[in-house]
């Protein structure tokens, strides 16, 4: 149980009644003095818990973090909360470090952030040294370790900083990366090997999961956009090119939209990032470079372009959907492309065998969730080692599609029967020539014409029966030579489909996920939400009172100079148009209104509320 100060706490500064279950273990720990290595998923809310310790404890806490905006947006957001919050890094002015340092010579501040480069400055050190420090935390602790995917050399300067500080503060490290090699640098490198080791449930009840194969991609994006045009959403693509066409054909079609990938300058890039984060533009194409930086909690979806590379990353890229709580789409576009591209470059780029073979295994792990006819949650949470008791989420593509799916036995053994009476000769072309009863020059020559398999499934068309045929490899009934001729074999799985031992499902996901549908038997929290959600969405061209609310909002991030999330989260907007408070006592029984913010914003946002019809 968290101690009862610290629940008031959270309750003041940030208006949540009580902390999550997961959130309890971490706090008790910081408050009791306890070393903690903490790893939750991103949206589970590792700030708080270190932060409402911050508040509690006697003398200051130290925050490394690995960026800018990072810091700025935490804060910014601890600011507006009232709480003495402050960062050093490269963008302040000799005289801003100069009045920092005296304010923190004089104990008003709490919570300080960091990048971990500022440790190479023997004075700086010396500074920090002077003063109470008593916590020191480690966001994004990952980045210690070479075998995360965010390698930081300087987070190596974090544990002997510690050790020469004259009174040994309370350690906690933070991650969403849990990876065993990770976890195990985390602990020799900050020097946690007595700390308690915290590890929580991953899953993110809140995002509808979906794997869509489109038969053309850059159309559904566009179908997919427009279905979604109120809403923030981030788009994925795995290269810079992908990124710079999507973006193009985006604003052709008149959105606003932002862009990111590592090629751009600095400068373009901050400022990408920082209309993103404003709302001033609702949608953001980007390489997995974009992400790690942005706190953004109202991402609604997060579109993946291309199948990443392992689920590690697909997991984290999609987790920055939905932070705040509220219902959010992920959706994952396949196609067999991907997976060519990503063993090519694996191929290239990795050339240690051990290695190699780690990355061939998580590509096939990350294509198998794309095939899967079992429930994707299941599948992502078993992935990272967790175990659960039910079967169906009603929230993914898997569960949705369930009693859908054709059934594709018949078309299999018709194709894996061609296969077999050519002597499994030729590849995917020649196959669908003679099942289509195409009766090409060569198929006549070699009288296959006369097969009982010939034209057999005449009724599809050949670039069906490829697709087909590419979905067989893909679920390993079929091997696919890799070879300078790409010649299909049988598999054991295939044989046993011959034998009429098993069957075959299609897979193929053409659905295209509704929020509303996914939510109507979706997790039990964030049905509520959704359901709220639902009736919030403004229907027949009328402003919902939520589209107010928001545009409320924007207009204070404007004049506050902060982005619009930090003033209050869509979860809070939504609430606030259910439950239409009247009073400031009625507005501070919201979910996430602290007493600074009921005071700045309250009577604004009730005039706002009163003077909607
Ligand atoms: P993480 O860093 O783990 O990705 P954040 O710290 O950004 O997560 O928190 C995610 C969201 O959850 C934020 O909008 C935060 O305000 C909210 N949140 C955190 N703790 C609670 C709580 N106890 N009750 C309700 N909402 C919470």
């Amino acid at each position: 149980m968290a101690h009862k100060a610290a629940e008031a706490a959270l309750e003041r500064y940030f208006g949540y009644s009580s902390f999550r279950p997961a959130q309890e273990v971490p706090v008790a720990s910081l408050l009791a003095g306890q070393d903690i290595l903490a790893i939750m998923p991103t949206g589970a809310g590792k700030s708080i818990c270190f932060q409402i310790p911050a508040l509690l404890r006697q003398g200051l806490t130290i925050v490394f973090s690995p960026l800018i905006s990072l810091m700025q947006d935490q804060v910014e957001g601890l600011r507006l909360q009232h709480i003495p919050a402050a960062y050093m890094n490269s963008t302040l002015e000799q005289d801003e470090v100069v009045a920092l340092m005296r304010r923190l010579r004089a104990g008003q501040i709490k919570l300080l952030y960091l990048a971990p480069e500022r440790l190479g400055s023997e004075y700086f050190q010396n500074f920090l040294c002077d003063l109470p420090i008593s916590q020191v935390i480690i966001d994004e602790a990952h980045c210690v370790s070479q075998w995360g995917h965010d390698f930081r050399p300087s987070y190596q300067l974090i544990a002997p900083f510690i050790e020469r500080l004259p009174k040994r503060p309370v350690i906690g490290a933070f991650t969403a990366s849990a990876t065993q090699e990770v976890e195990r640098d985390m602990k020799r490198l900050l020097g946690l090997e007595k700390a308690r080791v915290h590890i929580t449930g991953f899953d993110r009840p809140n995002l509808a999961f979906s794997v869509v194969q489109p038969s053309r991609k850059l159309p559904y994006v566009l179908q997919f956009v427009e279905a979604h045009k109120d809403e923030n959403g981030v788009i994925y693509c795995s290269t810079r090119k992908d990124v710079e066409k999507i973006y193009g054909e985006l604003i052709k079609h008149g959105y606003e939209v932002g862009y990111y990938h590592a090629g751009l300058s600095d400068e373009v890039r901050k400022l990408q990032q920082e209309r993103y984060a404003y709302d001033k533009v609702k949608i953001m194409v980007a390489t997995s470079a974009f992400g790690m930086g942005i706190d953004k909690s109202n991402v609604r979806y997060v579109l993946h372009y291309q199948m990443p590379r392992n689920m590690e990353s697909y997991y984290q890229e999609a987790g920055r959907a939905g932070r705040d709580g509220g219902p959010a789409v992920c959706v994952l576009l396949y196609s067999g492309r991907d997976v060519m591209i990503h063993k090519y470059l694996i191929n290239e780029s990795v050339h240690e065998p051990a290695r190699q073979r780690i990355e061939m295994t998580k590509l096939q792990q990350m294509i198998n969730y794309c095939f899967t006819t079992e429930c994707l949650r299941k599948y992502m949470l078993n992935y990272f080692g967790e175990q659960v008791q039910w079967t169906r989420c009603d929230n993914c593509s898997s569960c949705q599609n369930k009693g859908k799916l054709r059934d594709l036995t018949r078309e299999a053994k018709y194709i894996f029967k061609a296969i077999v009476d050519t002597e499994e000769r030729y590849g995917a072309a020649m196959i669908a020539d003679i099942v289509g009863g195409n009766r090409t020059d060569r198929i006549v020559r070699y009288g296959y014409d006369r097969l009982p398999v010939f034209g057999v499934l005449r009724d599809m068309d050949d670039k069906e029966i490829k697709g087909l045929i590419r979905q067989f490899v893909s679920l390993g009934y079929l091997h696919c030579a890799t070879g300078k001729y790409p010649i299909l074999s049988i598999e054991p799985a295939g044989e046993a489909v011959l034998a009429g031992e098993s069957k075959v499902q299609e897979v193929r996901r053409q659905v295209v996920t509704v929020r509303e549908e996914a939510y109507r038997n979706g997790s039990k929290g964030a049905h509520q939400v959704a359901q709220k959600w639902a009736q919030q969405q403004g229907r027949n061209g009328k402003k919902s009172l939520f589209d107010v609310l928001r545009e409320h909002r924007k207009k204070l991030s404007e004049i506050k100079n902060v982005p619009p999330y930090l003033i209050f989260p869509d979860t809070v907007l939504i609430d606030m148009a259910s439950m239409r408070p009247r009073t400031l006592a009625d507005l501070s029984n919201i979910k996430g209104v602290g007493d600074a913010k009921l005071q700045e914003f309250g009577l604004s946002f009730l005039a706002v509320i009163s003077q909607y019809k």
